[in-house]
């Protein structure tokens, strides 16, 4: 049996063809086969670079029947590494059914990193307290788009989003209907001629879009703030307020003032006090 080859994932540029590292270069060179997402668009790129390797398609509709066969080929002993139109594979892109059926396989899985959009967006936000989450594309339709803000609107971590210019202003509408006034950095065509890096508030950015149609041109990385840390004591007052007014549909003050004291752990008196004023009048 000869040893097993290695999935080498290889990033390549978002925009600009100076951005392929030399450990990118050398080892598109030296394998046995690239497994491109678009191998029409990536053979003009390995041309541009002088790369004359294989080809082989590995995009999202054949990706389940196309990796088994890889994964055999690594088996033999060929080295494949594995790309996307522009990128990091597998961030928003194909590739992760590869990869994870290489790790079930006991093939070794190298990355060559290097461009993604989104690093490349938080890197140039600020935005970076307490950390942050990669999202990707929103879902396409607007209720399905406003459902999945709604379930990050508490989040504190930085979020970051990737949106297509066709849907640019509807999702920073969304963004600020669901978000409230927050910090967001539009990133647009990033590494390329006209990029564009603008941090402004999420109230400002759907009429900063509208007045010129340049700034809803390209593709966009979109880096938001999180929720700011609120308050201990506002947030168990606000529990508080929460746990009397259902107990008190239910029970008199005195028996909800109780309860509350001990789903929340706030001290009875206080609960007892503010019982009285959601009741309006004692009981
Ligand atoms: N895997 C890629 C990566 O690592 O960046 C992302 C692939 S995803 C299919 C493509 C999306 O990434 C675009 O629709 C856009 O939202 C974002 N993107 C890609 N290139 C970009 C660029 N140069 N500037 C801003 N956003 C970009």
């Amino acid at each position: 049996m000869p040893d097993a080859g290695t999935l080498y994932v290889v990033a390549t540029p978002i925009g600009n063809l100076g951005d392929i590292s030399p450990r990118a270069l050398d080892t598109l060179r030296r394998v046995d086969l690239i497994a491109a997402e678009d191998t029409r668009h990536s053979s003009q790129m390995l041309a541009r670079l002088g790369i004359s390797t294989r080809l082989t398609a590995l995009h999202l509709h054949n990706e389940t029947e196309a990796a088994p066969r890889l994964i055999e080929q690594l088996r033999a002993g060929h080295h494949i590494a594995l790309i996307s139109d522009a990128g990091t594979p597998a961030i928003s892109d194909p590739g992760a059914v590869l990869v994870g059926l290489a790790h079930a396989s006991g093939i070794t899985v190298s990355p060559i990193p290097g461009p993604s959009a989104a690093l490349a967006a938080v890197s140039a936000s600020g935005l970076l307290h307490p950390g942050w989450l990669f999202y990707g594309f929103l879902p396409a339709r607007p209720a399905a788009r406003r459902s999945a803000l709604a379930a990050l609107a508490e989040t504190p971590w930085t979020l970051v989003f990737y949106e297509a210019p066709h849907r640019i202003a509807e999702c920073v509408a969304d963004l600020h209907a669901a978000f409230g006034e927050r910090q967001l950095l539009l990133a647009r065509e990033l590494t390329k001629l006209h990029e564009s890096v603008h941090r402004l508030p999420l109230s400002q950015a759907t009429d900063w879009l509208a007045a010129d149609e340049h700034r809803r041109m390209g593709e966009f990385a979109l880096v938001v703030e999180g929720t700011p840390p609120r308050d201990d004591t506002v947030r168990m007052a606000e529990q508080l307020e929460q746990t009397l007014s259902v107990l008190l549909d239910y029970l008199p003050v005195s028996q909800a003032a109780q309860a509350a004291a001990r789903l929340t752990g706030a001290k009875k008196n206080l609960c007892y006090q503010r019982a009285l004023q959601l009741r309006g009048s004692p009981s």
